[in-house]
């Protein structure tokens, strides 16, 4: 469970976010949804512990995250451009993603090499393991970024627009394999987007932002059939 409470963050003058509660259950997830500059990014990296925040307080499963380093928190984390080592093999990609963990819970060689094994046939690209990062499709990039963020059995997955470098038509395919995956292994999940249909085909929540504030959080069925202000109605209307 992830419990965000009155978070605030601003840059200079302007506020990034502005009061946000979320909770977010178990095994659950739920999209950030809103337009460019809303603030979903930086939600996303302050639960990560990659941003600070100017107020609020954020539990995850009951424990306070108020001065735990990002790598302490047990979150995994797919960035939107994928953010893997160009220099480095897809196996060396995923074990970079074991070797972040602290000291004492890091498994040795042979167990790293099994893991890196079970990650990649998990993601689907079993045979891959040994090509470099540009000699992968755009699919085969964000397999293994997943592999990687799931490299340390995080508690918590965060996806930063996953689908966003994809071409259109894997795009649906893809975004139904990702969620088949995180319902199989029952991992609370925060997506961010700015694509309603995604939001409203993936989530079991989804929560709309505007200007730096959650202007409502429900089920997609209720976002379509009651939404709460004339922004979310004309937001959401669009992928109806
Ligand atoms: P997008 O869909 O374009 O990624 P977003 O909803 O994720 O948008 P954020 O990236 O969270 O929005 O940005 C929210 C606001 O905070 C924007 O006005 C942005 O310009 C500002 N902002 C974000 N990061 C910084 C920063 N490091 N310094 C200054 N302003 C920032």
């Amino acid at each position: 469970t992830v419990e965000a409470s009155g978070i605030t963050r601003r840059f200079g003058d302007a506020a990034a976010l502005d009061g946000v509660d979320l909770t977010v259950r178990e095994g659950e997830l739920v999209a950030l949804l809103g337009p460019s500059g809303s603030g979903k990014t930086t939600l996303l990296r302050v639960i990560a512990g990659l941003e600070g925040m100017d107020a609020g307080t954020l539990r995850i499963a009951g424990q306070d995250m108020a001065g735990v380093p990002a790598r302490e928190r047990g979150i995994g984390v797919v960035f939107q451009h994928y953010a893997l080592f160009r220099h480095m093999k897809v196996a060396d990609n995923i074990a970079f993603g074991l070797d972040v963990r602290p000291r004492a819970t890091r498994p040795d060689r042979a167990e790293m090499t099994r893991r890196v094994a079970a990650l990649l046939a998990l993601v689907q690209i079993p045979d891959l393991a040994r090509r470099y990062p540009d000699q992968l499709s755009g699919g085969q990039r964000q397999r293994v970024a997943l592999a990687r963020a799931l490299a340390i059995e995080p508690r918590l997955l965060l996806l930063d627009e996953p689908f966003g470098a994809l071409d259109a038509l894997v795009r649906r395919d893809v975004r139904r394999w990702v969620r088949g995956l995180q319902e199989r292994l029952a991992i609370t999940t925060i997506l961010v987007t700015h694509d309603q249909e995604e939001a409203m085909e993936m989530a079991d929540r989804v929560a709309v932002m505007e200007r730096g504030r959650i202007v409502q959080f429900d089920t997609p069925s209720a976002l379509l059939d009651q939404p709460a202000t004339p922004f979310v109605a004309g937001f959401i209307g669009d992928a109806a």
